[in-house]
């Protein structure tokens, strides 16, 4: 837990001539960049001004953030605009259901193409200042989740602050606070804090609301640091972590994608402060008592798997999923039983999720739990709310619905794919169409730009030699350390080597050629196999191949043997590894000219050899079609997915249609 060093209250001071709007997106975005206090999507902001309807009548708004919504990017798009009294008007009433709360709060809005209201809309109706800020941070968690929490916070903040006890979002929590605040406002009070949940505080400026939350948060992360001897979140002495075994780390992925019934990524993240935290005597118990507030229970579920016995965690689930789905009223279908964190003593801390998003929000917030439960323990001791809450919250349907609506699930998600020579040309093309289909991919490439190729939050790019085996085996550890473990193979490194007759064909050429085509995918085949055959999923390999296989010409002796010998390396693999699922299919490709390999010169130099303008050289097959490294790209997709399942060893040409070929 780290003070505000780089942030102060003048951050959030408007320029003269900003409005108010502006001024509430500045304070939002600010709010959202600090980890402490917010993360992914938690926390909200609003301010209260007017609109004007078509009639030219002015009335009472609410610009609220839309649930669901980020703080850290939100724009002023992100905002709804609610009728101000309407939504006050909810607090007449004793009981709204979620849903029918949802519909009021769409009801309300006066711009309907706006998003929908935060789930936290009628707090901040209610609450009478112009700004309304909101944050969950963890200083306030770690001080709330003790024993002795409310009279820490009255200790600290006397009567200037109000305190709410918990209840779920929406009009339970607006009418808890309402009364709160009937009780305990007075001239002096500053912030509102709801109790294992989060801070709010206001103002008639979005930088008074903002300095009131830098204090209060302030005071509190001065607290814990004093109680902790100034030390919170630093790595208490801690045997040091081990590097994962890639094929066990995978076996875990796999254990824990079946109980989750698919594909998960697994990331991990193992600094000094995950080092101590899982290496405390007591991590079990400690963990066992739940996050650090029941909103997380959607990310993390209600507890971490402690070690790896994924078998037991599933039960234990399934105990605590009927014991309290008994006590509602509501037909609850229980959600998969498979861990979204794990704390494994000798590797770390594993966030898993449905996609990479979904594995890096669940690691984020336990990252960010550790530190509360630190905190919390230099106060005398972690003990978040109980685990009747958590349940609440954790099947509460407009939780779930807010899952659903932030990750659409698309083709390969949740699959991970490792590809060759993958920083230009038909490698890049697989990579790219693996990335757009949903898969993670790691790219590995003989060139440093290949840390840059995409710029996507599923790109691992690996510079490496496909003949060091070694720099190779990195690759597939870091991989699997990224996302869990490996699904898809895609081999498009590759080399031509120089064109002669086999006479004049010096030998070193034939050597390295052969050597970077063919001996590096035999080593690199020996250290895939393991990982693969601990895929959850039907795994694919997909070698990219070439039409001088079935038709090869004169003047490319080493290149034609070596893609021969790649063929039949592949096949025999397609036999020796159906037994572990493992699919391997070949592509043929031909005159792909969109390569890094045919300058515009060699293009026109080639045309005229055979007397051809270079559209038509390039259309020299029987469909008159130019091959693209895209279409090669969309190919081996198909074979990585449902259609190419019941399908290994096949060999299919890409190469617009030759006589020689079919
Ligand atoms: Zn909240």
């Amino acid at each position: 837990m780290k003070p505000w060093a780089d942030r102060s209250p003048a951050d959030a001071k408007p320029s003269s001539d900003t409005d108010p709007l502006d001024e509430l997106v500045r304070v939002s975005q600010l709010l959202g960049s600090q980890r402490d206090l917010v993360l992914h999507g938690g926390g909200n902001t609003s301010y209260k001004g007017s609109v004007q309807d078509v009639f030219g009548d002015e009335r009472d708004a609410l610009f609220v953030k839309g649930s669901g919504i980020n703080l850290a990017t939100i724009d002023a798009a992100g905002f709804a605009v609610a009728d101000l009294e309407m939504v006050r008007r909810l607090l007449s009433l004793d009981e709204l259901s979620d849903f029918q709360m949802v519909n009021e709060l769409r009801r309300s809005l006066l711009d309907v193409s706006g998003p929908n209201p935060s789930l936290e809309t009628i707090l901040h109706a209610f609450l009478p200042h112009r700004f309304v800020i909101h944050t969950h941070a963890d200083a306030f968690l770690a001080v709330s989740d003790t024993a002795d929490g409310d009279a820490i916070l009255r200790e600290l903040f006397g009567d200037s602050a109000v305190l709410v006890d918990y209840r779920r979002p929406g009009l339970p929590l607006a009418l808890a606070c309402v009364q709160a605040w009937e009780t305990q406002f007075n001239d002096q009070t500053s912030v509102l804090f709801l109790k294992h949940h989060g801070v709010f505080t206001f103002g008639d400026t979005a930088e008074e609301a903002y300095g009131r939350m830098f204090d209060a948060v302030g005071t509190l992360e001065d607290k814990i640091a004093s109680a902790s001897g100034g030390a919170v979140g630093a790595a208490s002495p801690a045997k040091e972590l081990t590097d994962p075994d890639p094929v066990q780390l995978a076996r875990l992925r796999a254990q824990v994608s079946n109980a989750a019934g698919q594909a998960m990524i697994m990331t991990r993240v193992a600094d000094a402060e995950v080092a101590g935290f899982v290496s405390r005597p007591d991590l079990q118990a400690l963990t066992a008592q739940g996050p650090a507030t029941p909103d997380h229970v959607i990310r993390t579920k209600a507890s971490p798997m402690v070690g790896r016995d994924v078998a037991s965690f599933g039960s234990a689930y399934k105990d605590y999923f009927d014991s309290h789905s008994a006590k509602q009223d509501a037909d609850l279908v229980m959600l998969d039983p498979a861990p979204r964190v794990v704390l494994d003593p000798d590797w770390g801390l594993l966030g898993i999720g449905e996609s990479y998003a979904a594995a890096k929000i669940s690691s984020d917030i336990y990252r960010q739990t550790i530190d509360c439960v630190n905190g919390a323990e230099a106060l005398g001791g972690f003990r978040p709310l109980g685990v009747e809450s958590q349940f609440e919250i954790e099947y509460w349907a407009l939780e779930q619905a807010k899952l659903a609506l932030a990750e659409p699930s698309r083709g390969l998600t949740g699959q991970v794919a490792i590809v060759t020579g993958a920083a230009s040309g038909i490698g890049r093309a697989c990579a790219q169409a693996l990335l757009d289909d949903g898969a993670a991919v790691c790219g590995i490439d003989l060139s440093a730009d290949v840390s840059t190729t995409f710029e996507h939050p599923t790109w691992l790019g690996v510079q490496a030699n496909v003949t060091d085996r070694e720099q190779m085996r990195s690759a597939i550890a870091q991989t699997v350390e990224r996302f869990g473990g490996i699904d898809i193979v895609v081999i498009a490194a590759g080399i031509f080597g120089q064109s002669a007759p086999i006479a004049d064909l010096p030998v070193e050429d034939w050597r390295k050629v052969l050597s970077i085509n063919v001996d590096s995918v035999f080593e690199f085949f020996q250290d895939l196999h393991p990982v693969l055959a601990a895929s959850p999923v039907s795994a694919s390999v997909v070698m990219i191949a070439s039409k001088n296989v079935p038709a090869p010409g004169k003047g490319a002796a080493a290149y034609s043997t070596s893609k021969a010998a790649l063929v039949q390396l592949s096949r025999v693999a397609a036999l020796e590894w159906a037994d572990d699922g493992i699919r391997i299919n070949m592509v043929h490709p031909d005159a792909v000219f969109d390569t890094g390999l045919w300058t515009p010169e060699l293009l026109a130099e080639r045309a005229q050899k055979y007397g051809l303008s270079i559209d038509e050289y390039k259309r020299r097959n029987l469909l008159s079609t130019e091959v693209k490294a895209a279409s090669v790209g969309a190919l081996v997709l198909d074979m990585c997915g449902p259609g190419f399942v019941a399908t290994t060893g096949s060999q299919v040409p890409i190469d617009g249609g030759s006589d020689r070929v079919i």
